[in-house]
C-alpha cells in the first residue's frame, strides 16, 4: 500500500479533497470557511507526490460533500480529485468540474458593484469557451477572468 493510500483513508467518515496544487490548501479553507464548522479537518501542505510534485490535502471528518459542493471548488483547485469515505473504505471518488456558478466565494472586481454595499453572497457565472474561463457577475454583470479575482491570483 502506498503513503498515498494511506493518507487517504487515514479518516472513518467523510470527504477528502486530495491533488490540492501547494499553497492552494490554505486559501480553500479560508474563502470556503470550512473551519467555522466543528468537523474536525486535517490539513496537508506540500506532500510529496508518487510523480516527485507536491500538492496540498485536505480531509474533512463527518461531512460528505455533495458533487455540487465539491465543485466549488474547482477554480481554486482544478485537478483536485474529491474521495468520499465511510467506514475507512474510498466508497465514491471523482475529479471535480467546473460548475455553473460559484456563489459567496469570490468578492467582485467591480469597485462600483452593488455586491459589495448590500448584504448579499457574491454569485458568478461561469463562462468557458474553447480554453478560456470567464466569470460573470450576477449584480454587475461585467465578465472577468479568474486570474483577475484577488482570491485566485
Ligand atoms: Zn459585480
Amino acid at each position: 500500500m502506498s503513503n498515498n493510500k494511506m493518507q487517504v483513508q487515514a479518516i472513518e467518515k467523510g470527504t477528502v479533497i486530495d491533488h490540492i496544487a501547494p499553497g492552494m490548501g490554505i486559501r480553500i479553507l479560508k474563502f470556503f470557511d470550512l473551519t467555522d464548522k466543528p468537523d474536525c479537518i486535517t490539513v496537508g501542505l506540500n506532500l510529496p507526490t508518487a510523480d516527485g510534485y507536491q500538492k496540498d490535502i485536505i480531509k474533512i471528518e463527518n461531512t460528505i460533500f455533495s458533487r455540487e459542493q465539491a465543485n466549488q471548488l474547482s477554480l481554486f483547485a482544478e485537478s483536485a480529485t474529491i474521495n468520499i469515505i465511510n467506514n475507512f473504505q474510498v466508497v465514491e471518488k471523482y475529479t471535480v468540474n467546473l460548475p455553473d456558478a460559484v456563489a459567496a466565494v469570490l468578492s467582485c472586481p467591480n469597485s462600483n458593484c452593488i455586491s459589495h454595499d448590500e448584504p448579499v453572497d457574491s454569485r458568478f457565472y461561469v463562462k468557458t469557451r474553447q480554453d478560456s474561463i470567464k466569470l460573470s457577475c450576477h449584480y454587475c454583470e461585467k465578465a472577468f477572468q479568474p486570474r483577475i479575482f484577488k482570491e485566485l491570483s
